[in-house]
């Protein structure tokens, strides 16, 4: 079955999951639209932002959990994955990364060939403990904690776990990591693999939010419809939704901007 990703192999668990919102800037209405793009990323949709000071947030839909920024100059990948049940990226043909962010360790969020391609001496690595400890390097974020990387980058760690009785083994709470990404005060919610869970109701002021939707291992539509309820983002991308149907999402988030881009 083509795009069907899966999250079978669990590996490890770690303890403790916590959540702490950030303190936020209250950032601008964002003026969004969708641009066609040139050079290498032509094939990609992007949406493009704008921060409170005028700082542009260019963000490519890759494919499925596969996010690359663009902001003010820096490149953020996040879960870099080259080759997806026969799709792919070629990160070769794109800038090296100042900062990657990986959620957790299953195969269709964390490629350490990807994360080789897009590394340069000063890359900033931001992983789970699962992630650190395989690829050798790199930050390793538990669910609460919180890093500044740059005077206008700050990244959160947040829980990012199974809820439903003979899921909880694809993803155990405390051990993967979603992100709350700062940037410049616009904050952009990555989900990682979650099903809906209690943290979201502390985490506010949302100017972008990425969840997931593909049972059993994330979220079915109606779920995702409650977590972006929970959230409130002002734009919701849909992503990690492999097969699943995310056509209906849109018509039952009224105030949402619900974008569908190829994140199967
Ligand atoms: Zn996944
Ligand atoms: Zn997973």
């Amino acid at each position: 079955m083509k795009n069907t990703i899966i999250c079978l192999f669990a590996a490890g668990a770690m303890a403790a999951c916590g959540h702490a919102n950030q303190e936020t800037p209250t950032s601008e209405p964002t003026d969004t639209q969708t641009i066609e793009v040139s050079g290498t990323d032509t094939q990609y949709e992007t949406d493009v932002f704008t921060t409170k000071s005028g700082k542009s947030v260019r963000i490519h839909a890759l494919m499925h959990s596969c996010i690359r920024i663009e902001y003010d100059g820096r490149e953020i990948e996040i879960d870099p994955c080259s080759n997806l049940n026969g799709r792919t990226v070629d990160y070769a043909s794109m800038p090296k990364a100042d900062f990657i962010l990986v959620t957790h360790d299953h195969f269709d969020h964390y490629d350490e060939a990807a994360l080789r391609l897009l590394s340069k001496e000063n890359t900033r690595l931001i992983m789970n403990k699962t992630c650190v400890e395989k690829y050798g390097s790199g930050t390793a974020m538990k669910n609460g904690d919180k890093e500044v990387l740059a005077d206008d980058i700050a990244v959160e760690a947040v829980a990012a776990y199974n809820t439903t009785e003979g899921h909880k083994q694809y993803h155990p709470k405390g051990r993967d990591n979603g992100y709350i990404l700062t940037l410049d005060g616009l904050r952009i919610y990555i989900a990682g693999d979650t099903e809906v869970i209690p943290e979201m109701d502390a985490i506010k002021e949302i100017d972008i939010a990425f969840l997931p939707c593909n049972q059993p291992f994330t979220m079915t539509p109606d779920q995702l419809v409650e977590a972006a309820k929970k959230v409130n983002p002002k734009v919701l991308f849909p992503y990690h939704y492999s097969d699943t149907d995310v056509s209906g999402i849109a018509a039952q988030l009224e105030g949402i901007d619900v974008r569908i881009r190829h994140y199967e």
